[in-house]
């Protein structure tokens, strides 16, 4: 029996959390991507996995209301968030109207699941994007629990992840329930990003601190006994230089539904790469594109907590390229994934590092700068 096309899905994991019979799991594929398995003789043919999986059943679409570019009014906080802080002042508000906030967090520094805590204190841990597969094992159960003990719920998460969560919880039930997806671009398999820790671990001992990125700016850092070992710019470093030109990503997030301007949740947030910056200019800032009535009403009550502006939503997706359409995939992706095959990650995305590296030499041989000069002048 099959949910729904490997190709297409996207772990989200609501048919686990929904099966009566715990009879699906998730096994790595060849490529070490997680896929859905079903017990066969455990399995009986409630429908429920079917009903719950947004790639059978997809979820609305909705023409955004209003959008925003914003950062925390406190530098510091700002300054510990992926970019201007949005999820910050979104969950600091639910939490103090006495409601509870998940995010993705590390649960051992190899993997990354999704926690919740009513505590303000615990924000920091959802803080700074984790460029690789979160797993939501249990987490549909525990937000309907919390729903039905009356409590108000923000998640924030992918948007194949807010969709398994719309289709996971009742609709009658979603009152309390505040839905923010971060725009993405896509999520490698979290066997890759363990392969890599795992290497580093035995490199420099024990990795007690992971970092992809510093604010604004893309570069990974791991710490290990309170010293750094590993800064590397983006360019630099093995996952994020295969992971920022695309190479690696799951199948189903080169077809992503999601990637285009119509969004499925209460409010997007994502990264400001607009001109017009608050100070210190050089800090992230954030877009904050509101979707429904309700999400609207909860960025009002955030706006004390923020500076912001009023931005043309046309001119946001005009600047973020997964508001139009899905990654592509890239001329090193084939490459990776025989190598992958064959000698795991490690080797796989050396080669393809490498490749990217010496390409962009050439393309930045003088010679090559002609050639496209010349191409540009005579094909437009
Ligand atoms: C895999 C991924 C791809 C992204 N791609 C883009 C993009 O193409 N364009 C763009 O504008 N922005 C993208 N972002 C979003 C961006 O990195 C910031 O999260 C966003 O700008 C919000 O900023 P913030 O300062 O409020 O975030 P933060 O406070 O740093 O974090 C916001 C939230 O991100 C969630 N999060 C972090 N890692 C994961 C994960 N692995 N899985 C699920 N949720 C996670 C946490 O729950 C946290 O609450 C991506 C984020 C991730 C995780
Ligand atoms: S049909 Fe029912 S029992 Fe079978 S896998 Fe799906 S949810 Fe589980
Ligand atoms: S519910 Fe999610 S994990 Fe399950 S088959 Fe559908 S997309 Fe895949
Ligand atoms: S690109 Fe789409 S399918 Fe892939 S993780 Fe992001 S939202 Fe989910």
């Amino acid at each position: 029996m099959k949910i729904c096309e490997n190709s297409k899905c996207t772990a989200c994991g609501a048919c686990r959390d929904a099966c009566p019979k715990g009879c699906i799991s998730f096994v790595k594929n060849e490529y070490g991507a997680e896929t859905v398995v079903i017990d066969e003789k455990l399995c009986i043919n409630c429908g429920r996995c079917s009903h719950v999986c947004q790639v059978v059943n997809p979820v609305e679409k909705k023409e955004p209301i209003i959008s925003y570019a914003v950062c925390l009014k406190d530098l510091k906080k700002r300054n510990a968030s992926a970019s201007g802080g949005a999820a910050y002042a979104l969950y600091s508000k639910i939490i103090e109207e006495g409601g509870v906030a998940y995010g993705a967090t590390y649960s051992d520094k190899n993997v990354i699941t999704f926690k919740k805590t009513d505590n303000i204190e615990d924000i920091a841990k959802f803080q700074g994007s984790k460029y690789t597969y979160s797993d939501m094992v249990g987490t549909y159960k525990e937000i309907i629990e919390d729903l039905r003990q009356g409590r108000t719920v923000i998640f924030i998460g992918t948007s194949c992840q807010c969709a398994g969560i719309k289709k996971f919880v009742p609709e009658v039930m979603q009152k309390n329930l505040y839905l923010t997806d971060i725009i993405c671009h896509g999520m490698p398999p979290a066997a890759y990003y363990s392969e890599y820790i795992e290497e580093l671990d035995t490199k420099y001992g024990h990795i007690d601190e992971i970092s992809f990125r510093d604010n604004n700016k893309f570069r990974f850092k791991a710490v290990s006994n309170g010293n750094t070992v590993v800064e590397d710019k983006a360019i630099d470093n093995l996952f994020m230089s295969n992971y920022t030109r695309k190479v690696f990503y799951r199948d189903n997030c080169y077809s992503c539904d999601y990637a285009c301007a119509e969004r499925i949740s209460d409010i997007t947030i994502g990264d400001y790469w607009g001109k017009d910056r608050f100070e210190p200019t050089d800090k992230g800032m954030s877009v904050v594109i509101c979707n429904t009535e309700k999400g609207v009403l909860l960025f009002e009550k955030c706006k004390n907590d923020l500076f912001f502006t009023l931005k043309k939503y046309i001119d946001i997706v005009k600047t973020n390229e997964q508001l139009r359409g899905p990654s592509e995939k890239p001329y090193y992706r084939d490459i990776f994934l025989n190598e992958y095959k064959k000698n795991g990650f490690m080797y796989a995305s050396s080669m393809t590092r490498n490749k990217i590296t010496d390409d962009l030499k050439k393309s930045r041989h003088p010679f090559q700068k002609i050639k496209r000069k010349i191409k540009h002048l005579f094909i437009g």
